[in-house]
């Protein structure tokens, strides 16, 4: 057996970023820069108006000035008159300043009657001016290749005219619920079965992860269903299977991904819930071997899937990072396994803080629901008292306390 740390370490080392492909920019959010982009042009791309006033010549106004108007230039405008002393033009923000003009002065401070404008005070040479370039000059390396894009990056990139953008291929990751209780949502239930719940919510966990879940089904505990749906999974760029991977005399899971070719890296870590978690690679592919049970199966995803599809997706920092949280009530546990705490975390005098959300028994889901963090608590640990920090995963975004 070993810590989970090194579990995912050997889990990271192992997988790869995939290739790029381009998608149209309103598909783009949330995906990882492929290639860096520069400024193709100075941006702004002329000297404009920062506001909605009168373009003037700042010579004309070292005090109280009355100016005749010559002209009038809308945000989109191209024409160009020029401006001759004496003379102003009344501007909308975002117009190009006219030839002559190195001022601009805001309505507010102004008075217009009879074609002309008062201007009440001295203008300053480039007074609400947004001068070309002064933004981002052309060439400049704005974005970064392995930027997660937001819609700040999304601006840019629609400011430079950027239709398609170069991202990190979705990782597309197949999914196999294994057992012979499982019963297909929506289908009659008989004495014994269960719903394949985990299929449902393992395809929600891959999608919040930003990847795209191909959904296998069900394969019944037997070498030869398990063998053909593997077979299929290990087409997509990871498989993801959860049960039968235990010590039962019906858990086939390993057996077949061995007689498969792949190569098993480890099996069981030092944690609970999820110590029979397994992960092998086949053709430079991950194969995760989840355990069955809904709330560990969700937890083995948080600390080991989830990297490793963000690692492939290109994501710089694939593990997410943990935060500190003041515990607030004392928690015992047995020395040997890190423990995986579901915990309820809020934010406390600007301080996050911690309770257990209630049951930690591993059968026991509705604690999971009433979680939105969990609390690793290491492996050599026994008694955690309240009032000291502990290492909280935040889970979900969705789920972050403000
Ligand atoms: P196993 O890992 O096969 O020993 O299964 C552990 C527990 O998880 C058992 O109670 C299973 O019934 C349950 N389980 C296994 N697969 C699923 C699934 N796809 N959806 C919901 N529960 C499951
Ligand atoms: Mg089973």
């Amino acid at each position: 057996m070993i810590p989970f740390e090194e579990a995912r370490n050997r889990i990271l080392a192992r997988v790869a970023p995939l290739g790029g492909e381009r998608v149209p920019i309103f598909a783009a959010a949330g995906r990882v820069l492929a290639e860096e982009v520069r400024a193709p042009a100075d941006m702004p791309s002329w000297d404009n108006s920062a506001m909605d006033g009168y373009a003037v010549r700042s010579g004309d106004c070292a005090g109280p000035a009355a100016l005749k108007l010559t002209g009038y230039r809308a945000a989109g405008d191209a024409a160009d008159p020029k401006v001759t002393p004496g003379c102003a033009v009344k501007i909308m923000t975002g117009s190009p300043i006219p030839e002559g003009c190195d001022a601009v002065v805001p309505f507010e401070e102004t008075e217009e009657s009879g074609g002309f404008v008062r201007i009440r005070a001295a203008v300053k040479p480039r007074a609400h001016i947004r001068f070309r370039g002064e933004d981002v000059k052309a060439g400049d390396r704005v974005i970064p290749a392995g930027t997660v894009l937001r819609p700040p990056e999304i601006s840019m990139l629609a400011s430079f005219g950027k239709a398609f953008v170069p991202v990190y291929r979705k990782a597309r990751v197949a999914l196999l619920s294994t057992g012979d209780e499982l019963v297909e949502l929506g289908e009659p239930l008989s004495p014994g079965k269960i719903v394949n719940s985990n299929t449902v919510s393992l395809a929600a966990a891959i999608e919040e992860a930003g990847a795209a879940p191909v959904l296998l089904g069900i394969a019944v505990d037997d070498k030869e269903c398990l063998r053909g749906k593997i077979r299929e999974g290990l087409a997509a760029d990871a498989l993801v299977t959860s049960a039968g991977v235990s010590a039962g005399d019906r858990d086939f899971v390993r057996e077949v991904l061995a007689e498969l070719s792949v190569e098993e890296v480890f099996w069981k870590v030092d944690i609970k819930p999820g110590r029979p978690t397994a992960f092998g690679m086949k053709d430079g592919k991950p194969v995760f071997s989840l355990p069955g049970n809904p709330v560990s199966s969700l937890v083995t995803f948080e600390v080991f899937v989830r990297p490793a599809l963000l690692k492939m997706m290109g994501h710089p920092e694939p593990q997410k990072r943990l935060v500190k949280a003041v515990l607030k009530e004392p928690i015992r546990k047995k020395a040997g396994k890190a423990h995986f705490f579901r915990v309820r975390v809020a934010v406390e005098e600007g301080e996050y803080a911690a309770w257990m959300s209630g049951d930690q028994n591993t059968g026991i889901l509705r604690t999971m629901v009433l979680a939105n963090g969990i609390a690793v608590l290491p492996a050599e640990r026994t008694d955690f008292k309240a009032g000291e920090k502990i290492d909280v995963c935040l889970l979900y975004q969705s789920a972050t306390p403000n």
